[in-house]
């Protein structure tokens, strides 16, 4: 008899798709779902069994993560009704205990509290673990996880069929969603941020008449360069914004961020304009593009010569 617990994985986009593919590379009995249903077919192609709704895969799987959007995504799934994932989990009765539900989402942490809330009332575990890191350290198992949580649901939730197959780093930041969910925010401060910040500078290279990679080259070698830079600098450079980690989510965490700021007393004027500019990327039709996208929200900005100020004065 094996005590292999059987995992599931709920939404399959662009993190969650690798994220659940290493599991099985990992040897898991997985079962997947996701709500778009063409998804799931790379995962089927693995040998994951497909459900047709997240009750059917808590039903039956003892460890659920799930890789969603946004709250909304993230309250659908989980408590959304008699096919949501705790509807599932208390079908499971007395077997109820033995169900841990992980969600990986990047959420604030009263949607984390309410999904754990309502998890523990149908008798399972919840743990917050959102991630840091891209579909590319998902994919070779070096994702960041800053769990929240009980120990009970931390240590069902790792283990090689787990958070160790996903990742290579994780921490249990306090015993509820509220310090991953925050921690993970702090984190797309600085992301969002950034990357708004090296955009606003390669518009100005461009517009001041400067060579982009000579600037990026330059940009690497000082005590300014960093991965991230140099990546995204490149896309900005060649215009290639083909979804990695996508403008809309990019600015859904500057937004919860901001509220959280907002709750917290604490001024946040260069968020604040860096959410700005993700707004109008994605009012350019840019959101589900990378968030190096955020480089063409400047170009509606440039001015020409007739409309510059200087020309008219
Ligand atoms: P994605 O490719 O856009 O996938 C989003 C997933 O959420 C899809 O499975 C989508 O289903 C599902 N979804 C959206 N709305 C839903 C709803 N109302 N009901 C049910 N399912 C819904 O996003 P991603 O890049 O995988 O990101 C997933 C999460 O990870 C986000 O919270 C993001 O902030 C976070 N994250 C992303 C990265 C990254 O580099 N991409 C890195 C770290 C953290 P459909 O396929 O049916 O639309």
């Amino acid at each position: 008899m094996s005590s292999q617990p059987r995992v599931g994985f709920l939404g399959l986009g662009i993190m969650g798709a690798q994220m659940a593919s290493r599991l099985v590379g990992a040897g898991a009995n997985i079962t997947v779902y996701n709500r778009s249903v063409a998804k799931t077919e790379p995962l089927r192609a693995l040998g994951a069994a497909v459900a047709r709704t997240p009750a059917e895969v808590t039903s039956t799987c003892d460890v659920v993560f799930a890789m969603l959007a946004d709250p909304r995504a993230a309250e659908a799934v989980a408590v959304g009704g008699p096919d949501s994932a705790v509807a599932g989990i208390a079908s499971r009765g007395s077997n109820a205990s033995a169900s841990t539900y992980v969600d990986c989402s990047t959420v604030d942490e009263r949607t984390g509290v309410r999904v754990g809330d309502a998890v523990e009332r149908s008798g399972g575990r919840f743990l917050a673990a959102p991630v840091s890191g891209g579909w590319r350290d998902a994919a070779s198992g070096k994702l960041l996880f800053l769990c929240g949580g009980s120990r009970a649901a931390f240590d069902a939730a790792c283990g090689p069929l787990g958070l160790d197959a996903m990742g290579h780093r994780r921490w249990l930041l306090g015993p509820g969603p509220a310090e991953a969910a925050r921690a993970k925010l702090m984190l797309q401060i600085m992301m969002g941020n950034v990357v708004g910040s090296l955009a606003e500078m390669m518009a100005m290279t461009r517009a001041s008449g400067l060579d982009e990679g000579s600037v990026l080259d330059i940009l690497g070698e000082s005590a300014m360069g960093n991965h991230l830079c140099a990546a995204k600098g490149k896309l900005m450079q060649r215009g290639d914004y083909a979804p990695n980690f996508q403008v809309y989510l990019q600015q859904k965490d500057l937004r919860l961020a901001l509220q959280l700021a907002d709750e917290l007393g604490v001024p946040m004027p260069i968020s604040a304009a860096a959410n700005g500019q993700y707004i109008r990327a994605r009012q350019m039709g840019l959101g589900d593009k990378d968030f190096a996208a955020v480089r063409a929200a400047y170009d509606a900005e440039v001015l020409s010569d007739k409309e510059s100020p200087e020309v008219d004065a």
